[in-house]
């Protein structure tokens, strides 16, 4: 029974996962081209450019989360979906060894991770029958980070700096455009929205991920959403929220509206946001072997095209002469000195932590000795040669789920440098003053430059959370990052989100 098609499968994972569709490609080099290279925003969205060529160029995953697969398979009638619905698991599980996907399938009540990406719910599949001779799949890989930044609202509602938003297409422009001011960096922006209006809560959310299979240049055939879409573009990027939320042009790259009939007592709108590292792609199979016949949303013989020139790509991240370089134990000198804006460059020792790492210092004394050390939200991507191990893809996790134990840890074990994307709050914040310690955004999703930035793994400690949450003693040399909140009771991100805010007020 159609025997390419679990190696057809396992390609669209692979090349889903390490090589950017061609019009998010443009997006981002539209995005590139609209910022000066020195300031914060061009050197973020130099390093994720980088990023990309060097996914596609070795194959690795664009970012560290692989996200949740998420297929929508359409098949001829008459052809067998419970096999193919178990190919493409264990097409999942043949991926996932090919470290193309990192294992994120957790067990929701034990924390447990599965390690092959296959659990209840894990992989995500509909299937629809369709009147076409081809089997026609495609692959959306959205991760955490994003996912955590949708939202939902029921209208009539109030919204903060946009008033109420009415049961109307005004009041969804004013809900879309409140959810891209609220995700502000954590969601890796520059990001694009998939919206439903209408349906239940339930179906909402799926038609607004369905959204992110249109094309980000694709035109609403609905005048009505059509007008919507575009007045959102253009209004969310004078939000200047900007990549990662340092500030800059580009909040949006993309806005796609769809809708659903709804109940008369309801009315809500859904919001599915997806990150820069807007992974889909697809493929049309042949229905007697299973081979790939063609690719959606891209010519799959022709290589992608770099975002940068060779020279761009030699030159690195844009230095402006002002970078501070860092290397752990760092001083309580080193760190007053510090203050928002700085770009640092680190280097020696930084080890990893994220969810569950963070749950055990709370209880239990560190594994390692963390006094002026480097603490680094990230879930690495990791292999294993021998006895040696390696770290494929490396960029930070979404650092605010650690807001309630931070200040804590950083007090109790004399952390000096926290280090994640999309900010914390005001209790890290209070935290970073009191003990001495600042926090730095690293570019989320960049995992390919991170990882070169890698130059050994020293060892790894609390092996039994899997290798996403395990503690990674990594040597790190010159891995830039921005000081967003520091040591004297400044965030770049509460100015970013009162700045943007204000913005808000006037596009309302
Ligand atoms: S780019 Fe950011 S939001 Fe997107 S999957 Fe990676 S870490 Fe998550």
């Amino acid at each position: 029974m159609l025997p390419a098609f679990f190696d057809s499968v396992v390609s669209l994972i692979a090349r889903t996962s390490t090589d950017l569709p061609p019009d998010v490609r443009k997006a981002m080099g539209l995005a590139l081209d609209t910022e000066e290279r020195e300031t914060r925003a061009g050197q973020a969205l130099t390093i994720i450019a980088q990023n990309i060529d060097q996914a596609a160029s070795c194959e690795g995953p664009i970012c560290q989360d692989t996200g949740m697969p998420t297929f929508e398979v359409k098949v001829p009638v008459g052809l067998n979906q419970i096999w193919m619905k178990q190919q493409i698991r264990e097409a999942v599980a043949e991926a996932t060894r090919r470290a193309k996907l990192r294992p994120n399938s957790v067990d929701s009540i034990t924390g447990e991770n599965s390690g092959d990406n296959l659990g209840p719910g894990t992989p995500i599949v509909h299937f629809e029958q369709w009147e076409d001779d081809e089997i026609e799949i495609k692959l959306i890989l959205k991760g955490g980070g994003c996912e955590n930044t949708n939202a939902q609202y029921s209208l009539p509602t109030d919204l903060d700096h946009l008033g109420r938003a009415d049961r109307s297409l005004e009041g969804v422009r004013k809900c879309i455009l409140h959810a891209v001011w609220k995700a502000q960096g954590k969601g890796c922006s520059p990001g694009a929205v998939g919206v439903c209006v209408g349906g239940d809560r339930t179906s909402g959310y799926v038609h607004a991920k369905e959204q992110l299979f249109r094309t980000l240049e694709d035109v609403n055939p609905d005048p009505r959403l059509a007008q919507i879409e575009e007045s959102v573009m253009r209004d969310a990027n004078q939000l200047t929220v900007g990549p990662m939320g340092f500030g800059g042009k580009t909040s949006l790259i993309g806005c796609k509206i769809g809708a659903l009939n709804r109940l008369p007592a309801s009315f809500f709108v859904s919001i599915a946001y997806d990150c820069w590292a807007f992974r889909r792609l697809g493929v049309r199979l042949d229905a007697g072997s299973g081979a790939i016949n063609s690719w959606l949303y891209r010519d799959g013989d022709t290589p992608s095209v770099p975002m940068l020139t060779p020279e761009q790509m030699a030159a690195g991240l844009p230095r402006t002469g002002r970078e501070i370089r860092l290397s752990a134990p760092i001083s309580d000198e080193q760190i007053r000195a510090l203050k928002v804006g700085d770009v640092v460059l680190l280097s020696g020792r930084v080890f990893t932590g994220r969810d569950a790492v963070h749950a055990h210092l709370m209880k239990n004394d560190p594994p390692v000795d963390l006094r002026g050390g480097v603490l680094y939200h990230c879930g690495p991507v990791v292999t294993k040669e021998g006895d040696t191990w390696h770290i494929t893809a490396a960029g930070p996790t979404t650092s605010i789920r650690e807001e309630p134990c931070q200040a804590d840890i950083i007090r109790r074990y004399g952390v000096r440098v926290v280090m994640g994307k999309g900010g914390m709050g005001a209790r890290t914040l209070a935290g970073l003053k009191e003990s001495g310690a600042v926090y730095l955004n690293a570019v989320g999703g960049a995992a390919q430059f991170y990882a070169r930035c890698i130059d050994r793994v020293d060892g790894v400690s609390l092996m039994q959370f899997g290798t996403p949450e395990a503690m990674w003693h990594l040597n790190v040399r010159d891995f830039p990052a921005m000081v967003t909140m520091d040591a004297h009771g400044n965030s770049l991100h509460k100015d970013i989100e009162e700045a943007s805010g204000e913005r808000l007020e006037a596009v309302r």
